[in-house]
């Protein structure tokens, strides 16, 4: 992008920024989820940190939360209410603490706090009586609520201990989520979510509505100054004064090693905290060095919102293209420019199929929300065509194969194209990457490439050829060092034997996931069974209808896939019966730390969950082991310090066995 096409993105980012914040701060509604906002915001900071020359006094990164509303009488404060920046990864918050070490070069803790998901507010004491409770509205004037606040009963109305004459705290305004289902549970229309809802009942004209709503504060600093050098000390004095606190759930921490250790934790047991949290408040503890850094834009410099990951997050779609399957089916894949989602950097979503496009709207060259749920693949949810340059591009859905050029064909009632011809070099591919992939016969060290070129060379036409493949055989080929090759050929043979499940799975039957083939595994004993079983069954298993049931009806009555099953037999396969699951680890908490040898991080953990114990990412007193592997990072030492039990990887692989 040019500078003047930058300027022209940086504006529309802002107004459509806008828009939403204004929905969401003022009138307590959301169009889009706050994730996919953050996400917004968070491309506009970096546009307008690495082109510092488009930024403007009104911006949405330098203006804080919403307009005071007409009705509530304003309040102008001495002291702007500032909010924080984001953080969403390590590297976001190395590069905070960079700027600020180049600012003040200093050595400081981080004082870290769960982020709560509700409306800041301010209160005022005169001689210890609450006087005044306002919202931050744009920071400097608010909104006075002081009759809604006196009916939340953690607040105070009379201080306790050795309090100031005057005080000044802020805190925020929450609702638990016990609470918020208890008020939802007999709503039409549920609300949205917590936040909201503790929002639109602090802004609510009748106090009698808001006292209904049981209505919680945690209170969290203190701006008159007491003399407190440090943010924890403010924590302390707010306790002693009788406010309500997350002190118990706060930690000082000596560095950012420390941050995610803590992080991680939450990240984990986020579930179980009785309020909506959405990441960590990290502050520089020292109070003078936190003042010395100052402001920029809207948010102190020592201090930042480190926000859990993103199930949501926006990017641009850079063009669509067209996948075949094993099935012949032409799936339009959007090819993303790159963004990170829960950790994972995604570059596509599917889209199904056309009608989804149009359903969409979607153009090349769109602002979409993607966003993507486990290990789900992404999809994409929302459009902004309010981003638009006019350079975006219409999708056009092809008519024939782009591997063999058939015609494509539609069946009535379906929505999916496809290549009519079992013989398409790319249906074959889909057929042989299926057969492979993890679900099914899991040969690890084969990738699409090598397939391609093991049909080119015409080494294998069907999957079952795979395990007639000699070292010999791709030794000549281009890529293939001998030690390679002897590893692929280990893998294959390896595969000869596997559970029913990941059979029926790798045979590649039309609406037969990874869940199905489980259910059909458990119900029948041979592939012969299934074969024969009729369509009622099929049905009377739980999660197959007619539309799958069809399919596997379909799949048995074809010549080819008989010739098939019989193929695999012949290059001796096998498959076994799997035991009952297992829960010899039920209850179990494990968390890995280092390189293992034997096994992937990934298979440790499958292997850990499918015997029924659970893993977690850092170490806390409730856990039961940590599996140390090689060069261990610093949960070795936690461990050691909290007294959890430590194993190394030989124990591990007995204990699972
Ligand atoms: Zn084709």
């Amino acid at each position: 992008m040019n500078e003047k096409n930058i300027q022209k993105r940086i504006e529309k980012l802002r107004e459509l920024i806008n828009y939403h914040r204004h929905l969401y701060h003022t009138e307590d509604k959301e169009e889009i989820s706050p994730e996919a906002l953050d996400s917004l915001k968070k491309e506009l900071f970096d546009l307008e940190e690495k082109y510092p020359q488009f930024v403007t006094k009104d911006s949405p990164t330098q203006r804080i939360g919403g307009k005071p509303l007409e009705y509530f009488e304003k309040v102008k404060r001495e002291n702007v209410m500032y909010s924080f920046n984001d953080a969403f990864s390590r590297e976001d918050m190395d590069n905070w603490e960079k700027r600020n070490q180049k600012l003040l070069l200093a050595d400081y803790s981080y004082y870290c706090e769960p982020k709560l998901d509700g409306l800041a507010i301010e209160l005022v004491y005169e001689n210890g009586i609450l006087v005044l409770g306002s919202t931050r509205g744009d920071g400097l004037v608010g909104e006075n609520v002081t009759q809604n606040i006196k009916t939340i009963e953690s607040i105070p109305l009379k201080l306790k201990g050795d309090y100031p004459q005057h005080l000044i705290v802020r805190g925020e305004a929450i609702i638990s989520k016990k609470e918020f289902e208890r008020i939802n549970k007999d709503k039409d229309i549920p609300y949205a979510n917590a936040r909201n809802l503790a929002a639109g009942s602090i802004r609510q004209l009748d106090p009698n509505v808001t006292a209904q709503r049981k209505l919680d504060a945690n209170i969290y600093s203190i701006v008159t100054d007491l003399g407190q050098k440090t943010h924890q000390e403010e924590h302390c004095l707010l306790e002693s004064f009788g406010f309500k606190t997350t002190n118990k759930y706060n930690k000082l921490c000596r560095n950012m090693d420390e941050v995610f250790d803590l992080y991680s934790y939450w990240q984990d047991h986020r579930e179980k905290f009785p309020y909506e949290i959405d990441g960590l408040v990290v502050l520089i503890n020292d109070n003078n060095i936190f003042h010395q850094l100052g402001i920029v834009g809207k948010a102190p410099r020592g201090a930042i919102a480190l926000k859990f990951p993103l199930k949501e997050a926006t990017t641009i779609v850079e063009d669509i293209k067209i996948q075949v399957g094993r099935t012949g089916a032409m799936t339009p894949v959007a090819i993303l420019k790159p963004v990170n989602i829960n950790g994972v950097t995604i570059t596509r979503a599917t889209l199904h199929n056309q009608e989804e496009i149009e359903r969409l709207g979607l153009k090349i060259g769109d602002t979409v929300v993607v966003g993507r749920a486990g290990d789900v693949i992404p999809e994409i949810s929302k459009v902004f065509p309010e981003l638009r340059t006019g350079k975006e591009k219409a999708f056009k859905m092809i008519s024939s194969c782009p591997s063999c050029g058939s015609n494509l064909v539609k069946k009535k009632d379906e929505v999916v194209w496809r290549c009519p011809n079992t013989k398409c070099f790319k249906r074959k591919i889909g057929w042989f990457k299926h057969f492979v992939s993890r679900g099914a016969f899991n040969i690890e060290g084969i990738g699409p490439k090598a397939l391609e070129k093991f049909i080119e060379e015409g080494l294998v036409s069907i999957p079952s050829d795979l395990f007639e493949l000699k070292e010999g055989d791709i030794l000549p080929l281009e890529r293939f060092a001998q030690k390679s090759a002897q590893k692929i050929i280990e893998n294959i043979q390896k595969r000869k034997n596997i559970p029913f499940s990941k059979f029926i799975y790798s045979l590649g039957i039309r609406n037969v996931g990874q869940k199905t083939s489980h259910s059909l595994a458990k119900r029948f004993k041979t592939i012969e069974e299934i074969k024969n079983a009729s369509r009622e069954e099929l049905e009377s298993i739980n999660d197959i209808g007619p539309v799958v049931s069809e399919s596997i009806v379909e799949w048995s009555s074809k010549k080819e896939n008989e010739f098939f099953l019989n193929e695999l037999k012949n290059k001796g396969v096998r498959y076994f019966l799997e035991e009952q699951k297992s829960n010899k680890l039920s209850g179990k908490k494990f968390v890995i730390t280092g390189t293992m040898k034997e096994l992937s991080r990934e298979l440790a953990k499958e292997k850990i969950v499918s015997l029924g114990g659970e893993v977690y990412s850092a170490v806390s007193k409730n856990i039961d082991y940590l599996v140390v592997g090689e060069n261990p990072g610093s949960k070795y030492n936690k461990a050691i310090e909290l007294g959890v039990k430590i194993i190394n990887e030989d124990d591990f692989l007995k204990m699972i066995k």
